[in-house]
């Protein structure tokens, strides 16, 4: 998997060491703010390629999302990518928010298409003078600014609405094609699923890094039913691993490091040197599976709360 990126050298150890990106969602409140900055603090020291922040559904977040970015360019020296969906937004709206972005110095975005207007599972429709697909908005945001840097999804088990991996992978090579050079998976927890998605993708021709997301499973029964609905399989044996364990947080915060380090450790042995971590806003988890990857803070960071 030498082609999914080249290996850096880690001046702590002098062995190569991943490249990593964060992903953060944007706070609602007061509280979730602070945990979010207690969270980029900690993890800023890792060195991460990028962290990107997330976009409510429909555009729900747009001005969180946007403060949220700006502020990661103003107060740290991370790179930051935005997360923009087009669905339910007209063209114009969309181009305003990638100006915006551009102004402000933003020079990654991860181009979606975004959920059907009701809800995963529903029919998906555009609004009409909208973007009408995912390869159209990054043709967009590439028009107007080439310099902006364009990451996109890709779906191991092929995302819910394609009718089967043809289709879902003619998807991914229309938004490579568009100017994506680089894809994100969607959270996947049985390994073989990605390298023969892999394969797929290598396959039609598509040579851009596919950088597995991984998702460190803290509150098990939430995210179940959320990683589910967007269609990730969960496992039985990772049910079972979380068994018993709804009323004890601190357990299943040490399994949910457990077993998404081996898994990270099990690609790694495989030759996959680029992770992106579903952070869900906490620093604890994930700082502590980086350092099971052999990645060391570049300054000394502040002792985690015991
Ligand atoms: P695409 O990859 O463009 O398409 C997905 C599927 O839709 C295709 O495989 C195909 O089956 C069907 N499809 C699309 N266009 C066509 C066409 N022209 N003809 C036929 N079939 C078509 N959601 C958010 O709301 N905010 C976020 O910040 C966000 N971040 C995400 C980050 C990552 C890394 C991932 C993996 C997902 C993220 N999502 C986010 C979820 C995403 O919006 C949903 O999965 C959505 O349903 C699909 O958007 P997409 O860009 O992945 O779609």
């Amino acid at each position: 998997m030498t082609d999914l990126t080249t290996p850096i050298a880690n001046g702590a150890a002098g062995l190569t060491r991943p490249k990593i990106s964060f992903e953060f969602f944007p706070p609602k409140t007061e509280e979730m703010d602070k945990t979010l900055w207690t969270s980029i603090e900690r993890l800023a020291p890792l060195e991460p390629n990028f962290v990107s922040v997330t976009y409510g559904a429909g555009g729900s977040t747009r001005e969180r999302t946007h403060a949220t970015i700006s502020r990661i360019l103003k107060e740290t020296s991370l790179l930051p990518a935005a997360h923009l969906t087009c669905v339910g937004s007209a063209r114009g709206e969309i181009d305003e928010i990638v100006d915006r972005y551009h102004e402000v110095g933003v020079r990654h975005i991860v181009a979606l298409r975004g959920d059907p207007p009701g809800g995963i599972g529903t029919p998906y429709y555009t609004h009409a003078d909208g973007y009408q697909s995912s390869p159209e908005l990054i043709a967009g945001i590439k028009k107007r600014h080439p310099d902006i840097e364009v990451s996109v999804s890709a779906y191991p088990e092929k995302h819910p609405e394609s009718l089967d991996f043809k289709a879902d992978v003619d998807i991914l090579k229309a938004k490579v094609d568009a100017g994506a050079t680089r894809a994100i998976t969607q959270v996947f927890f049985d390994n073989d699923l990605y390298f023969r998605y892999l394969d797929r993708v290598r396959a039609r021709g598509i040579d851009i890094p596919i950088v597995p997301g991984i998702m460190p499973m803290h509150n098990f029964k939430q995210a179940r039913g959320f990683v589910t609905r967007a269609g990730t399989t969960v496992p039985q044996w990772l049910a079972e691993k979380f068994d018993g364990l709804d009323d004890d947080a601190e357990t299943r915060k040490l399994v949910a490091a457990t077993v998404a380090a081996g898994q990270v450790q099990k690609l790694a042995k495989r030759g996959v040197d680029t992770f992106h971590f579903y952070t869900m806003n906490r620093a604890d988890l994930v700082f502590a599976i980086s350092h099971l990857l052999g990645i060391r803070p570049t300054k000394p960071v502040k002792k985690a709360a015991a």
